[in-house]
């Protein structure tokens, strides 16, 4: 089972796709790395989740890499008694400490810290901004507002306070909780929310180790302004243009966008651009055309994956909107012009790298000149195998691994494709495998060239050091 391009889809699990069938549905259609979202849903949900994709694992002899996305210190409303509430602007709505669930007249807000911090006349921006309230009065346990901008509120959705400091650390309480469950169950990446420092990163790897991969989620104006230094401590970074389209005005995300991408390829870190990618898609079985754009415009940029929310954990259309991103992605990668953009924003490497470096380098000439089949990375801790992706070669990435967790980590990253292999001794072994795995698995045909690279001594992390090229 082999998909027949570079950038990957992301997509999140919620009701709208917990059944077994849709999941191995949403695979079929193109999904590669399954997020499960800790904002929603018990430990029992997570658990019967982990324990479908990894059977789905079994069934399709492919890796999958499963995302714990923590919720961090994100703001939420309470529950409501009877569904949705209609707020209507100019009417006074009251938020409260009471775990009562609210109505149209107020509504429950479990954040001390934030009634401690806000002071009359500041906004909260409700439901990713759609909703506006202003503090009229307030104290320890309550804010009196008055609605600016009115609309539908269902119940935990998120509340930002931009004009406001919030005093929160990077991980809360929940969090913690949340992250033993997902290491528990073999997350293969967390995602942490709201990152605004490096310090954020450090933590939580503290905590982590190397027992998942780290995404950090920059959706806070604060990462922004410090954003070298947080990709280069993060596995992996996303475009988190949700909550960031909420702290900041919605006309400056499309440039912090393409400043976070252009990173993140600079770096060699894998960066996914996520939210509202096909937001239509939710209620119609089409998107419009501007959403088609987006998708496009971050595979052209040469993101390493897209990203399905709603659309996929709670629309009517969750495998339409799968198979629609993997058309758009298909439809560009054929796209002559692709190549060439990708090619133009590549940046290569400069005097003063290192042996890595130029081995990639040579891999990526290699593949042009000698127009080879595949590139095949034996890498037991993916960097190999990363440091190829960030080429961007023209050739597909066969990854071959002795380590499933790092096969699952790779499923996220542009281009690669990982094979499961046992341990190999030396480079003779190595080659022949790769050109075995490479013709079994449709990647090279007799008497088509590969090119391998690897590091030796063999299962030293960050060691690629050596190139072989080889007629299948
Ligand atoms: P969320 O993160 O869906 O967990 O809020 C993504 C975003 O803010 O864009
Ligand atoms: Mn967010």
């Amino acid at each position: 089972m082999r998909r027949t391009r570079n950038a990957k889809i992301v997509a999140t699990l919620g009701p709208a796709s917990s059944s077994k069938d849709t999941v191995r549905q949403l695979f079929l259609a193109g999904v590669d790395v399954f997020r499960l979202n800790f904002s929603h849903g018990s430990a029992d949900d997570h658990r019967a989740r982990f324990a479908t994709l990894r059977e789905l694992e079994q069934e399709t002899g492919r890796p999958i890499g499963i995302l714990a996305d923590l919720q961090g210190p994100k703001l939420r409303v309470g529950t409501f008694a009877n569904g949705p509430v209609m707020l209507i602007e100019g009417q006074p709505f009251r938020l409260d400490l009471d775990a009562t669930p609210g109505n149209a007249e107020r509504a429950g807000m479990p954040h001390p810290e934030i009634f401690a911090a806000l002071v009359p006349g500041a906004e909260l921006l409700l439901d990713d901004g759609r909703l506006r309230l202003v503090v009229e009065t307030c104290g320890p346990e309550f804010a009196q507002t008055r609605v600016l901008v009115g609309g539908k509120l269902s119940e935990r959705k998120g509340v930002n306070v931009p004009g406001v400091v919030l005093p929160l650390t990077a991980l809360t309480a929940k969090d913690r909780r949340d992250l033993a469950l997902a290491l528990e169950l073999g997350a293969d990446w967390i995602a942490l929310s709201f990152v605004q420092r490096p310090e954020d990163v450090l933590e939580a790897r503290e905590l982590i180790g190397n027992r998942a991969a780290i995404v950090s989620k920059l959706e806070k104006p604060s990462a922004i302004e410090r954003l070298d230094e947080i990709v280069a401590l993060s596995d992996a970074v996303m475009v988190a243009r949700g909550d960031l389209g909420v702290e900041l005005p919605a006309e400056r995300v499309p440039a912090i966008q393409k400043r976070i991408v252009r990173t993140c390829r600079r770096l060699g870190k894998p960066v996914i651009v996520a939210t509202q990618m096909l937001e239509s898609m939710v209620d119609s079985p089409v998107p419009t055309r501007a959403e088609a754009s987006d998708v496009a415009t971050a595979i052209y940029d040469g993101a390493d994956a897209v990203m399905l929310s709603a659309e996929s954990a709670s629309g009517k259309h969750p495998i339409e909107a799968v198979e629609m991103m993997n058309r758009i992605i298909e439809e560009v990668e054929s796209d002559p012009l692709y190549r060439q953009l990708i090619d133009a924003s590549h940046t290569s490497a400069r005097p003063g790298g290192d042996v890595a470096e130029a081995v990639c380098c040579a891999m990526r000439r290699a593949v042009g000149l000698l127009q080879a089949a595949a590139i095949v990375c034996y890498t037991s801790s993916g960097h190999t195998s990363l440091r190829a992706a960030r080429e961007r070669p023209e050739a597909p990435v066969l990854s071959l691994t002795p380590n499933i967790d790092t096969a699952r980590r790779l499923a996220l990253v542009w281009g690669i494709h990982s094979v499961h292999i046992h341990d190999v001794d030396d480079v003779r072994q190595m080659t022949t495998i790769a050109c075995e795995i490479a013709r079994r698995e449709g990647f090279a045909e007799v008497g088509q060239t590969i090119v391998a690279i690897a590091g030796m001594p063999f299962g030293t992390p960050g060691t690629t050091n050596l190139m072989r090229i080889a007629t299948v």
